[in-house]
């Protein structure tokens, strides 16, 4: 074998582990963004459960103001009642108003206390719901923690991987850098391994003189269709 076809089945290692590293990066990247878009997904469910809880909490306000109205209303008729000197028809007018607001106010005071009833009931489920959402977030922040780690690790491999692929195309003959680097700027992949009687690049099938070359292994043989370098797998 020569010198620059070893030197080319390297280059087809060195390159496929690239490719491998590209792939999974982009997996652990696709991965962290799922984690990301899990974790917006619960702080808006959060934020829409705090929200139906304050919406709870105001309608209890609203009902308890609504019952410190009308006891007031009914204090001001009584002291009418008891304090003002008022025609005969309106004292009468005055004690109906107070039977109807008293009935009223019962029922409002009773709508008030089962609306606080649930302010509580649902402010204890509001801190289950809190507390589960904050382990959720740590969980999920660990995870991407552990994703980034490891997408940190790999993308130093890859940057060595990177500079060991430079040093071997650097170390190639002339013709064949200058080959290389046309390649380059046209495909992701210069040196591929050849599948059987097809090009691993274009896939289409080699002439029997190439695949002749190729097993002789004398010399740099490059597909007759894309003139990308072949190799042999070992
Ligand atoms: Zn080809």
């Amino acid at each position: 074998m020569s010198e620059a076809t070893a030197l080319l089945r390297v280059l087809a290692e060195v390159e496929e582990k690239l490719h491998k590293l590209a792939s999974r990066l982009a997996d652990l990247a696709a991965e962290e963004e799922r984690l990301r878009a899990r974790l917006a997904e619960a702080e808006q469910a959060l934020a829409r459960r705090k929200e139906e809880h304050r919406k709870l909490r105001l309608a209890a306000q609203e009902r308890t103001s609504e019952v410190d109205a009308t006891d007031a209303k009914i204090r001001e008729y009584q002291r009418k009642l008891d304090h003002d000197i008022i025609p005969y028809k309106e004292m009468e007018f005055l004690r109906e108003q107070i039977q109807v607001l008293r009935k009223k106010l019962d029922q409002l005071s009773e709508e008030a206390l089962s609306l606080m009833d649930a302010v509580e009931e649902d402010a204890k489920k509001l801190a289950e719901y809190e507390a589960h959402y904050r382990e959720q977030r740590a969980r999920l922040e660990e995870e991407i923690q552990v994703l980034q780690n490891r997408r940190g690790e790999m993308k130093k491999e890859e940057e060595a991987t990177e500079a060991q692929l430079r040093e071997l195309v650097a170390q190639l003959p002339l013709h064949l850098r200058q080959h290389y680097e046309k390649l380059v700027a046209r495909v992701p992949n210069p040196v591929v391994y050849v599948n059987g009687q097809t090009c691993g690049g274009c896939h289409l099938r080699l002439s029997e003189a190439t695949l002749l070359k190729l097993h002789e292994g004398r010399e740099v043989v490059t597909c007759e269709h894309c003139s990308r370098f072949l190799v042999l797998r070992d």
